[in-house]
């Protein structure tokens, strides 16, 4: 199936798709964006992913131009025209294109797109064994500079760490906050299991509010676990029977190595395995 891109308000293909150099998203990373799945045809959470996308422009005193409702429909008909089943959809809205200058009121209308395609992050066999990572030196940046909880257009400390542990060759990386706590991984939440207790971050503390992190809360609840968002160490890590990331793209993945450090036995364990089956449960079903 061929990509599907709607951008400001016409289907573009792959080749005639694109944005003006003189785009703010583009110069300064000024817009906000979101990651978004559908399964089977359906959207997960749409709604939830829209809200988080309207909070976030809001937040940085962006118009998206459009109301959510038909927002909304934008992605439910590109979803629906690109005839992909399982796909990974990239919703985007820039500033706009101005000129040279950060003046944003250069920018007459946002530029809003659409990416329908597929997305994997890993092969199959990372997902049984678990990944290695290392917590990377780059911090996310401070909550009260850009608060991680919008989702911006400048993930630049997140490549950066990224990149990290590209070059120490391990699969992913765990960054903190500028206090050392542990905050999340480059591109998804973070959780650890302890004696049946699920222990992950809370929102406060500086790490965006991922839409699967929310659904694994309320699944885990549902199944009984005593589920506790609350400030994490490095020390709670390594300390853990699990870990394990969430995100849209990555959906569940454990983290079996960290730092040097073998977490529990080793292996992918049986929260990861509740709550991945779980997760596809709801997926199907689409609530
Ligand atoms: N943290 C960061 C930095 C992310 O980019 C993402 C992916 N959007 C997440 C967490 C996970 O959020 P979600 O579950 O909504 O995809």
């Amino acid at each position: 199936m061929p990509t599907t891109i709607w951008i400001n308000g016409e289907y573009k293909t792959r080749d005639e798709a694109s944005v003006s150099v003189f785009d703010h998203g583009l110069l300064y990373g000024d817009g906000v964006f979101e990651g978004i799945r559908a399964y089977g045809g359906r959207i997960f959470r749409l709604s939830e992913h829209i809200d988080r996308l309207y909070s976030s422009a809001k937040s940085i005193w962006l118009d998206p131009g459009m109301p959510q409702a038909d927002m909304r429909k934008m992605v439910e008909d590109a979803q629906a025209k690109s005839g992909i089943k399982d796909s990974y959809i990239r919703l985007v809205i820039t500033r706009g294109t101005g000129d040279l200058g950060m003046d944003p009121r250069k920018c007459d209308k946002p530029t809003v797109f659409c990416i329908v395609d597929t997305i994997a992050l890993w092969s199959k066999e990372r997902y049984e064994r678990g990944l290695t990572c290392i917590t990377a030196a780059t911090p996310i940046s401070h909550k009260e500079n850009l608060s991680p909880r919008v989702k911006s257009l400048n993930y630049l400390s997140h490549i950066l760490a990224k990149i990290e542990g590209i070059a120490a060759n391990v699969d992913e990386v765990i960054m903190l906050d500028s206090s050392g706590f542990v905050a999340e991984a480059s591109g998804m939440n973070l959780f650890c299991a302890r004696r049946g207790v699920v222990k992950t971050p809370p929102p406060y503390s500086g790490i965006l509010r991922g839409v699967t992190r929310d659904a694994m809360i309320e699944m885990a609840r549902d199944a009984n676990y005593e589920v506790v968002e609350e400030p994490l160490n490095r020390y709670d890590l390594y300390s853990a029977d699990e870990v394990f990331l969430t995100g849209t793209a990555a959906e569940i993945v454990a983290v079996t190595k960290l730092d040097g450090r073998v977490i529990g036995n080793g292996q992918s364990g049986p929260v990861v395995a509740d709550l991945g089956r779980r997760f596809r449960a709801l997926v199907t079903r689409g609530d």
